[in-house]
């Protein structure tokens, strides 16, 4: 591994035991590789994101026992970066302005266009004339700002997925309330953070080959490892949600802010019998573990973790 390790959460709410999970997975690969390990607080959506948050979640990440290397970066002090990118890319002429709302996207999308992924948007805005911009700019509705993709093919390799190829969609890197697009700031924040491995969840892995288009037109060096990891599921099988009950640290701990709730349900589980529970739900440790996060390091290797 080349560079650091690192985990991205988003400040919007206590951290469920999937994200928490795929951070443990994240730690686990950089420290056993003995590599560094960064977080980077993903607040980039400012409708949604709350500072409390940020505290709530260190502090979840650090009762499990992982630790990081630097004073966590927040995507919300990195905008000139982005704005670099987007001026890079607009004088590359991969740049345009799109008006369109939700409901037209959702129902030019669900149109067949060739090989683009279902629900991809279909390039409505993309060749739009002068006089129609000019209309469409009159309207006083702000655009968002699309890539010019060109259906382009991109791929990168993953270590449990394999090969992982797709074509890329204009995707949006700026939002039409001036917000950065994720697909942006955390291509443009890998490279310039040296990352050496992104160990997400799996729910992301269609949205990477966007990401290494981004790297290729932007002249950025991309992490060399990527590891999308399984959802954590509920004992129903299906993704672990709200609806299977305590699916927080502190929901099955009871300390924080759900301590109230756990006084009318009885004492909580403790933290090693959750990160024990976390670890043997990959096959790290045999059901009934109790550990914290640095216990793990000496037994973790990709190979033998079971999906
Ligand atoms: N901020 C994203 C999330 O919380 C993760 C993004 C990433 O790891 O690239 O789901």
């Amino acid at each position: 591994m080349s560079g650091p390790g690192r985990y991205a959460p988003s400040p919007t709410g206590e951290l469920h035991l999937g994200n928490l999970r795929t951070a443990l997975l994240a730690w686990l690969s950089a420290r056993s590789a003995g590599s560094g390990f960064l977080l980077r607080i993903e607040d980039l959506d400012s409708g949604r994101s709350r500072e409390r948050w940020v505290g709530v979640q260190l502090g979840e990440l650090g009762r499990i026992g992982l630790d990081w290397d630097e004073e966590p970066v927040r995507q919300s002090e990195r905008h000139a970066l982005y704005e670099e990118a987007i001026a890079e890319l607009r004088r590359q002429g991969l740049i345009y302005e799109c008006f369109c709302t939700r409901a037209e996207i959702r129902e030019a999308a669900s149109a067949p266009h060739g090989d683009l992924p279902d629900g991809a948007y279909p390039g409505t805005c993309a060749d739009l004339s002068r006089s129609q911009l000019d209309r469409r700019r009159s309207s006083g509705r702000p655009p968002a700002l699309r890539v010019r993709a060109g259906a382009a093919r991109a791929g990168f390799t993953d270590l449990l997925c394999g090969e992982v190829e797709a074509t890329v969609d204009d995707f949006v890197v700026r939002r039409n309330d001036g917000d950065f697009g994720y697909n942006l700031a955390v291509a443009v924040d890998d490279a310039e953070q040296g990352i050496g491995e992104v160990v997400r969840g799996a729910d992301l892995l269609d949205s990477t080959p966007r990401q290494f288009w981004l790297f290729d037109r932007l002249g950025l060096d991309p992490p060399g490892r990527y590891a999308h990891v399984p959802l954590m599921l509920g004992p129903d099988g299906s993704r672990l949600a709200k609806r299977h009950g305590a699916v927080t640290l502190e929901q099955r701990t009871g300390a924080g802010e759900a301590a109230d709730e756990r006084q009318a349900t009885g004492p909580g589980q403790s933290v090693q019998e959750v990160v024990g529970e976390m670890a043997a739900s990959v096959g790290l440790v045999p059901a009934g573990t109790e550990c914290l996060a640095g216990e793990l390091v000496e037994r973790f290797s990709w190979r033998s973790l079971r999906q």
